[in-house]
């Protein structure tokens, strides 16, 4: 795994199950995090973790509590975050319990809709992204098996009701989705964030997913702000402690969206395009924001917040040039350049770009032999693939984000097998 699998064993859940707030409330790690209040009258709980970890989730969860589940609160409708109730469910008709009421914002039933539209090509795209902890065996959803919400929260109507003598305030957001929510029990001062809060840079830019909302991410972080928290459950990694501690993370990320939007913003206005816009931004990110351990780019990125931010606002013709607009086939390019300059001219060059540690640059040489070449493989082809497989892998390592991670690794594994089923049996 990357260079930072520590952080990013945090960000899937592998850590013990906490308990805070005068021994009332529960964070259970998990890929998505599972929080627990207990009050005299049974369980409020906040998310429940992916369809793969249920039975993990189900015995940590019991091992705390014996309580029912009065309430299951929906951050959002993420697999990592709706689909562990199986177990669940089991145990309430053993026991003959009344199902748990499920307060969910009523967006998050469009995108129920749409996934079980989409069911293939989301499991397509999430085996890409999550390719180190993906088994094809174990999808992380099924889409026909939905826990549909009891209690739509609709617009930007706050939700609240009381449980034993607790108080539960449910808040909707923007962010990371479009039907985001999180929930505030001021008793205890716990507020449990949803995604809205990871151990990482926010995941507002994903390379693979819809659009998300930075600028609404900012606000949300600034109305958490208001309830001067103590703990703080975030959707993925350790728990956070302490009203300073808390106070600091909020404010910085809420800086940071700010800070992508508005930077980018600025250079729309002044009539840049993407290539321009992203290399600028990257020139000018601010070292507080570098440094803060909650931006490490862990699994979201800044990188991929700009891209974000841009295509809020724009259309998918983002280079300013006509050639751009209808262009060829890559493979049809590559295959010109290939008549002007040999195979073994773009493959040394690639050689010296890699010798140089220009690795990006190495890539795009090596894909004019990759595209143009019209055998099935010649020695040029494998050795190009080959010294690809190097870079992507080596890149991987250097990466510190999951998703960048998985991409790179995965690119990279997608072309080992493609060089066994050619017979090259060189890698084992
Ligand atoms: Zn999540």
């Amino acid at each position: 795994m990357s260079s930072n699998s520590k952080d990013i064993e945090k960000f899937i859940g592998m850590f013990p199950p906490v308990t805070f707030a005068d021994g009332d409330c529960h964070m259970i790690g998990s890929f998505g995090n599972v929080g627990i209040v207990e009050t005299d009258e049974g369980l409020v709980v906040f998310d429940i973790t992916t369809r793969q970890y249920r039975n993990r989730l189900f015995r940590a969860f019991r091992a705390i509590t014996n309580k029912q589940i009065k309430y299951l609160v929906y951050s959002h409708g993420h697999f990592d975050h709706c689909f562990g109730f199986p177990p669940f469910l089991e145990e309430i008709k053993e026991k003959n319990w009344e199902l748990p009421q499920i307060i969910a914002h009523e967006k998050l039933i469009e995108r129920f809709k749409r996934y079980k539209e989409l069911d293939n090509y989301q499991n397509w795209i999430n085996s890409m992204q999550f390719a180190s902890i993906y088994d094809s065996n174990r999808r992380f959803t099924s889409t026909h098996e939905i826990l549909e919400p009891t209690i739509i929260i609709k617009g930007n109507e706050n939700y609240t009701f009381t449980l034993g003598d607790l108080t539960f305030e449910i808040f909707h957001d923007m962010g990371e989705t479009d039907d985001s929510i999180w929930m505030f029990v001021p008793e205890k001062k716990v507020i449990f964030t949803g995604d809205l809060m990871i151990s990482s840079y926010p995941n507002v830019g994903n390379p693979y997913k819809v659009q998300r909302y930075p600028k609404h991410w900012a606000l949300a972080m600034e109305k958490m702000l208001e309830k001067n928290a103590e703990y703080l459950v975030p959707g993925h990694g350790p728990l956070i402690e302490g009203k300073e501690r808390i106070k600091d993370v909020l404010s910085i990320t809420a800086e940071a969206m700010h800070f992508v939007h508005d930077e980018v913003v600025k250079r729309l206005n002044e009539g840049k395009w993407f290539e321009q816009i992203y290399h600028e931004m990257l020139e000018i990110y601010p070292e507080k924001f570098k440094k803060h351990y909650i931006l490490r780019p862990v699994y979201g990125s800044y990188e991929y917040a700009i891209h974000a931010v841009y295509r809020l606002y724009h259309g998918w013709y983002n280079t300013g040039n006509p050639t751009d607009l209808f262009p060829a086939k890559s493979s049809e390019i590559a295959k010109e350049f290939l008549k002007i300059n040999s195979e073994e001219q773009f493959l040394q060059h690639a050689k010296n770009l890699y010798e140089e540690g220009k690795l990006q640059l190495a890539l795009h040489f090596l894909d004019v032999i990759i595209k143009g070449n019209n055998s099935d493989y010649s020695d040029n082809l494998i050795e190009a693939y080959e010294l690809k497989i190097k870079i992507l892998k080596k890149k991987a390592r250097q990466e510190t984000s999951f998703i960048s991670f998985n991409i790179l690794n995965n690119g990279a594994n997608e072309i080992k097998d493609l060089l066994e089923n050619l017979g090259k049996k060189k890698f084992k």
